[in-house]
């Protein structure tokens, strides 16, 4: 962020009087520009004892497979958003349960939260959208485990096959650590009791 968007005025990095953080401030109409995580939201869509994946048309993580997810938009809810991306990027309609909400992730390193709803196919009649090459149902013994695209993606897809052997979904949050070596590791840090579908 270079200019102000509001009098095209340099920006000026540094930390607002009473706050802790350096932000983009303009000194031109003293208008000061906050940066915060953005929210990546998507579905496990779920058909019988399989989920649907899609395998990615587009960078990062070309041709790898992933869950339906994509940004949140302005005046949206999150489960809005899921089902949303799960249509543009699946081609899949879906019936949720009060009980939807699954998996959220704090990823501080690169400023996101993702958040991941169990899903319902409405039908079998999906296909790829613009930034998905395939979409295909897979079982447990199916998936392509070592081409996830996400380590996201693969943790919510490991939960999710231990939580359907006891029918008891609890919800997870979990904080992804980017460590030397491109290493990603994902923590537990909370769980609901769960429910039973
Ligand atoms: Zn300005």
């Amino acid at each position: 962020m270079k200019y102000c968007h509001h009098c095209a005025a340099p920006l000026v990095l540094r930390i607002p009087e009473g706050d802790e953080l350096p932000r983009h401030c303009c000194d031109g109409c003293e208008s000061i520009f906050y940066q915060n995580p953005k929210n990546i939201v998507g579905t496990v869509p779920i058909h019988e004892d399989k989920v649907l994946l899609c395998k990615r048309a587009i960078q990062p993580r070309l041709g790898r497979w992933t869950l339906p997810a994509g940004y949140l938009e302005n005046g949206e809810s999150c489960l809005d958003g899921a089902i949303r991306e799960t249509l543009e990027e699946a081609g899949a309609r879906v019936n949720v349960q009060e009980s939807s909400l699954y998996t959220l992730f704090n990823l501080p390193v690169i400023n996101q939260i993702y958040l991941f709803f169990r899903a319902e196919l409405s039908d079998l009649d999906f296909q790829p959208g613009a930034e998905s090459e395939e979409v295909a149902l897979f079982s447990q013994a199916e998936i392509p485990w070592d081409e996830i695209a996400f380590p996201v993606v693969l943790t919510t897809l490991e939960h999710y096959f231990e939580d359907i052997e006891q029918n008891h979904f609890p919800v997870r949050m979990f904080d992804v650590h980017h460590g030397d070596n491109r290493t990603i590791t994902t923590k537990l840090i909370s769980h609901s009791q769960g429910t039973a579908d």
